[in-house]
């Protein structure tokens, strides 16, 4: 996969996981409304099934109601049909119906009419004749003997509203005798509902089959007689059956109502059990609002637990990014340099190396990672830089900086600069160095010239003045400490000036060189010290020598000067080069008073002596301590 590809994956990752998220909490909430759809349904079921049963029984009821009064009808018609309407039969008739009237609570009327449409039962009531009624008219025309049912009217006796049922009975010769009329009060009807706990905005009304309310409950005496005709119930095809649920607005207060009707099938009535909907949906909409609050919370929990962990997603990525193009510049810059840029991980291997080792030390980078980081370093140097990476890997150092000469694959032996510093982890633990190193041979190699030219007199290749002096100082501390003795020759060409003059300047020089090789050959141990004291004038530093020892060495010399058989005429005694030696040897720690200058002098004074004394002469000075001042000490 490419960096750019996999940029893009991550981009897109945030994006995602918000996607994710949010469908999440979008399901959550879909299945938790359609759950709170299906339990409203099911409350909604459930009200039409109650009102189905409630339906069914009342129209049951009406039913039998009406069954029980048509059989008393039948009984009251057959007497009539046998006994005739004499009153003696009538009066006889009239007992038995009181009777049954009081033992049937439900009947509110008996009622016997003759053929005229007068009531044989209680003749004289007011407005008591019944020949305009319908059921009477219907009696009187239709020679059928089934019973009529009539539409709800207002009682003539007591003015209530009451359902009739009615039946002909025939006179002997089979015409028309009159009519037997019973009747059920709506107010019994309604009373008989009102047992039936359907809710407060509910209501069981019992209609006539041409809209006519019969009874109700609640508020019966209200609705009692009103028709609703133009309701859909009586008015919509779709709802012409037997039975159905049935929902619809109250045209009286407008709220939405679930209802069942049942029509009944021997009796034109329509019986409607009804509830009102916000009612029977009210403590499903409570429990249903306290759940879906939960439901929201848990929702919104999760948005903003997603919304933290996309942002932190999104932070992570800018990290990762910020890491990987962190990473680029580092290596840009490691790969870019001409330095050797190293990581050294704590088992001291090499992690990483930088292109550039081939030209420090030889090897590829691919040829040195995995390897031991400190094989090439000089066996010498190697204990000073091991201590270094020690120190930085127990986290006692942060950075160092450290020469050494490592080995390199074609040069052999290299100068190397390393600047290393250590490398820690997120929690602050060291888990490597790296190192930059750079081949600093070339300045090594000059600083060594430099030092060089620094002490080095350039005509004879001694030491020079300038260092003779730092030696001698060294090597009076160092003796004074050793409570040894130190001892100087100083030693001056005899009539150099003589020979300058007679083969000139160059040669001059020429044969101070020779003069200087001769006393170089006679340093036989590594603390002693030959220098060009200045002009033609030499020196030898020899610690640890005591006068006899000095003497002895100042005599080789002057013997090996001679002996070199530089031919200089005008030195007339021996016509050779010469030279006159002064020696001096001092123990520091005894002559507490004498400085380096004393030493000096005193040598200085032997030479000047051996001059004196014809040249081509060793002289040892005195014993120093008796060139001090008589005053000191003594
Ligand atoms: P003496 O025996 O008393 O030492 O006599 P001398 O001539 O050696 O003494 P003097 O100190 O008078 O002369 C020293 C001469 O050494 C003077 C100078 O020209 C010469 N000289 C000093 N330094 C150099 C040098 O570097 N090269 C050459 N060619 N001559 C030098
Ligand atoms: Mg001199
Ligand atoms: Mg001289």
């Amino acid at each position: 996969m490419s960096a750019a590809t996999q940029r893009a994956g991550w981009s897109r990752l945030p994006l995602r996981a918000a996607a994710f998220v949010v469908l999440t909490c979008a399901t959550i909430l879909g299945v938790s409304a359609w759950r709170e759809w299906a339990a409203r349904d099911a409350v909604l079921r459930g009200a039409e099934t109650e009102m189905a049963n409630v339906a069914r029984s009342l129209t049951q009821h009406a039913e039998d109601s009406l069954d029980l009064l048509d059989s008393g009808v039948v009984g009251v018609v057959s007497r009539l049909e046998m006994d005739g309407t004499e009153p003696a039969t009538i009066a006889k008739l009239k007992n038995l119906l009181e009777a049954r009237k009081k033992a049937m609570e439900r009947v509110h009327s008996l009622a016997i009419i003759d053929d005229h449409g007068n009531s044989l039962t209680a003749p004289g009531t007011i407005g008591s004749t019944f020949s305009d009624d319908a059921f009477f008219r219907q009696h009187q025309l239709s020679p059928k003997r089934e019973p009529h049912f009539g539409r709800p009217v207002k009682s003539l006796i007591d003015g209530e509203w009451v359902v009739t049922l009615s039946r002909r009975f025939n006179k002997l010769d089979g015409s028309f005798g009159g009519v037997v009329l019973a009747t059920i009060s709506s107010r019994y009807l309604a009373h008989f509902y009102e047992q039936f706990e359907i809710g407060r905005n509910s209501s069981v009304a019992l209609t006539h089959g041409d809209g006519l309310i019969v009874a109700r409950n609640p508020s019966n005496d209200k609705f009692v007689g009103r028709s609703v005709a133009d309701a859909p119930l009586f008015r919509d095809p779709s709802l012409q059956r037997p039975s159905g649920a049935y929902h619809f607005k109250s045209p009286l207060d407008g709220a939405e109502r679930v209802s069942f009707f049942k029509r009944s099938t021997r009796y034109p009535l329509v019986m409607l059990a009804t509830v009102d909907r916000d009612e029977l949906l009210a403590p499903w909409r409570a429990a249903a609002i306290s759940r879906m609050l939960y439901v929201l919370a848990l929702v919104m929990l999760i948005a903003i637990i997603g919304a933290v962990m996309v942002r932190q997603l999104q932070r992570g990525q800018r990290m990762a990014a910020a890491l990987v193009e962190k990473e680029a510049h580092f290596r840009l810059l490691a790969e870019g340099s001409s330095d050797m840029v190293t990581r050294i991980g704590l088992d001291e291997r090499l992690r990483y190396v930088s292109p550039s080792s081939v030209r420090v030390v030889g090897w590829r980078a691919n040829q040195l990672i995995g390897t031991p980081a400190l094989t090439g370093i000089h066996a010498e140097d190697l204990p000073q830089v091991q201590a270094l990476v020690d120190a930085m890997k127990r986290g006692e150092k942060e950075e160092a900086r450290v020469t050494y000469r490592n080995s390199h694959r074609q040069k052999g032996e290299v100068w190397l600069e390393s600047t290393m510093r250590v490398t820690r982890k997120d929690n602050g633990r060291v888990d490597g160095v790296v190192a930059i190193s750079r081949d600093i041979t070339e300045q090594k190699k000059l600083e060594t010239k430099l030092e060089t030219l620094a002490i080095e007199d350039g005509l004879t290749g001694l030491a020079n003045r300038r260092r003779f002096d730092e030696r001698l100082n060294e090597e009076w501390a160092r003796a004074y400490r050793d409570r040894s003795s130190l001892a100087l020759l100083m030693i001056d060409v005899d009539r150099f000036k003589a020979y300058n003059d007679e083969y000139g300047h160059p040669a001059g020089d020429a044969c101070l060189r020779v003069v200087a090789q001769v006393i170089a050959a006679e340093v036989q141990r590594p603390g002693d010290l030959a220098a060009r004291y200045g002009g033609e004038e030499f020196a030898m530093l020899l610690p640890n020598t005591d006068a006899a020892g000095c003497a002895r060495i100042g005599e080789r010399i002057r013997k090996a000067i001679r002996g070199a058989g530089l031919v200089h005429t005008s030195n007339h005694a021996s016509g050779y080069v010469t030279a006159s030696l002064g020696g001096a040897a001092c123990r520091p720690a005894l002559e507490r008073t004498a400085g380096v200058g004393t030493l000096v002098e005193a040598a200085d004074q032997a030479l000047y002596a051996a001059k004196e004394g014809g040249r081509d002469r060793l002289m040892m000075s005195v014993p120093v301590a008796n060139l001090l001042p008589k005053a000191v000490g003594q």
